[in-house]
């Protein structure tokens, strides 16, 4: 494998403090459970509050996931490489989205639904599981 063309150790601190986020808003589940109210139009706005902190827990948890999977591929020194194509994931996009497990190319065939790319994105993170 080449050498990675990035510092490992400012991806890592930027992971590392994005978990330690994403693991604290998902210790504050206790938002969603919201009181019952008398008043209908609280009742409306309570249960569009909850919506909301589900929504917010689903994205945390979603992006739990992905970066611990990105701190994995770091300690098995796969991390920067796309995990479809093997291509290295440029830099600037790690800089943005350090936990990215696809280059660009076949990010946007994934978001296009190209099924080759989820396959071996799917078969490759189990893999590393
Ligand atoms: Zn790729």
């Amino acid at each position: 494998m080449t050498k990675p063309n990035f510092n490992i150790n400012s991806i890592m601190t930027a992971l590392k403090a994005k978990e330690a986020d994403a693991s604290r808003i998902l210790q504050s589940r206790d938002a969603i459970i919201i009181e019952k109210s008398a008043d209908e139009l609280d009742e409306i706005e309570g249960a569009v509050a909850r919506e909301i902190a589900i929504r917010n827990l689903d994205r945390e948890s979603g992006l739990l996931r992905e970066i611990r999977s990105a701190l994995r591929r770091i300690d098995a020194g796969t991390f920067g490489m796309c995990l479809h194509c093997e291509e290295e994931i440029s830099l600037r996009r790690l800089e943005a989205v350090p936990w990215a497990r696809l280059c660009l190319q076949c990010q946007e065939a994934a978001d296009r639904g190209d099924y080759r790319v989820l396959e071996t994105e799917q078969v490759r993170l189990a893999e590393a599981a």
